[in-house]
């Protein structure tokens, strides 16, 4: 029996999520969620998406990942998918940051797991969790390829002087400060599928990618190579997101510290946790800030205008980077759901070959789609982003054969 399955899991610092694809024909078998990991209340989600389809739920205490991962492989086990199954192929794992050393898919082994601890310091919420997934499942199957796929890979490809702050050289160098950027597999995928709406090979476009979720970043890619990215070190730097600030002067650092003597971890945890949306209006969700427009909310109307100016800035940023722009994508949650947030951060840009048609911006739908009028210089596309898909493809070329 050739294995053709592939695991995928996504280990965040109190979640697990996770999709089992077979890619001998690209379908979904399983996908599901532990979350709250290390609370008495932990919930287990399954959704078994062969036979029709079907979703478990228990609520309980998952004391960590060992055991959340224990969990996940019972319930596959449950839907005779367990990870014993002599057809599954690999396990892929998320990872953030692999800083300049990994700029592939790469099977795990001792030293690439010590070269994935060696980042914790420029990824401390993050690459600790996708750690101790890999070592828990390591655990469980130590016979099968490990793959870890790193959000930072797609954008390796940026020229050195997209990637360094301008900075003093030597001390850049010693702490591995440089712009690494993020949501690197969905950047790829988005981008791709871009030039398949298209109906051209990736190395014939060139495509700004806006990926809008609750994290959100824009990245220029060139011919299907990444040029420029918004976010840098962290994922804190570029647009604006649910939580985050995004671009800010770093001096305001500086005076937060010495004028209001607030604590450098006190400043880390307003500009991650309590800016951006959240910061601005109250809100982080764009549905119910959107909604809260409508209603005349001048709060909830100013955090929408500095969100869409910021877009309308790295638009505009990445099309003189690109040169020609053949199209810009909307993708991740609020990309792909909220046409207001389309409307706006194209609205005004006909200069650039921009414009967005009205009735087709406001179509739901769950496929790749363009929004653009017919005959637009440049095309706007919303592509729903599939970042584990996007592992699992990665995963099943390295390991097959
Ligand atoms: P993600 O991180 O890609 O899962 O995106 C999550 C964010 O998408 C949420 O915080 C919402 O702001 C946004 N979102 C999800 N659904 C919608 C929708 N129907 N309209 C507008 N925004 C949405």
């Amino acid at each position: 029996m050739t294995a053709t399955r592939v695991l995928v899991l996504n280990s965040g610092s109190s979640s697990v999520k996770y999709q089992l694809l077979d890619m001998a024909d690209g379908s979904r078998l399983a996908m599901g969620l532990v979350e709250r990991i290390g609370e008495e209340t932990s919930r287990i989600k399954h959704t078994l998406l062969a036979d029709g389809g079907s979703t478990r739920e228990r609520t309980g205490p998952v004391p960590d990942h060992s055991a959340a991962l224990k969990a996940v492989a019972a319930e596959l086990d449950g839907d005779g998918l367990g990870l014993d199954s002599p057809e599954l192929a690999a396990i892929g794992h998320r990872v953030v940051h692999g800083g300049l050393t990994f700029t592939a898919p790469t099977v795990v082994d001792d030293a690439v797991l010590r070269e994935i601890e060696r980042l914790v310091p420029v990824a401390p919420l993050h690459n600790p969790a996708n750690i101790t997934g890999i070592r828990t499942a390591r655990q469980l199957r130590p016979d099968l390829p490990q793959v870890a796929v790193f959000d930072t890979a797609f954008h390796t490809t940026m020229p050195e002087y997209a990637a360094r702050y301008a900075i003093d050289v030597e001390t850049a160098d010693a702490h591995r400060i440089r712009r690494y950027g993020f949501h690197g597999t969905s950047h790829a995928y988005v981008s791709r599928k871009t030039a398949a709406l298209l109906r051209r090979t990736p190395d014939e476009v060139n495509v700004i990618v806006l990926h809008l979720g609750n994290g959100a970043s824009a990245s220029a890619v060139a011919g299907g190579v990444c040029v420029d990215t918004s976010m840098g070190l962290t994922p804190l730097e570029g647009l604006v997101m649910g939580t985050r600030s995004g671009d800010i002067d770093p001096a305001v650092i500086f005076h937060l510290s010495r004028v209001a003597g607030m604590s450098i971890d006190g400043i880390d945890a307003l500009l991650n946790k309590k800016s951006g949306l959240v910061g601005l209006c109250g809100d982080n969700d764009m549905r119910e800030i959107v909604r809260r427009t409508d209603e005349g909310d001048q709060r909830a109307q100013l955090a929408f205008d500095i969100y869409v100016q910021r877009l309308k800035k790295y638009i505009g940023a990445y099309t003189a980077v690109l040169g020609r722009v053949d199209a810009v994508t909307f993708t991740a949650g609020v990309g792909e759901n909220s046409a207001p947030v389309r409307a706006a951060a194209v609205a005004g840009l006909e200069g650039l070959g921009l414009a967005v048609d009205p009735g087709l911006n406001a179509v739901r739908s769950e496929n790749p789609r363009l929004i653009s009028p017919e005959g637009s210089r440049v095309a706007v596309a919303v592509i729903p982003t599939d970042e584990e898909r996007e592992i699992a493809q990665q995963v099943y070329a390295l390991v097959k054969d």
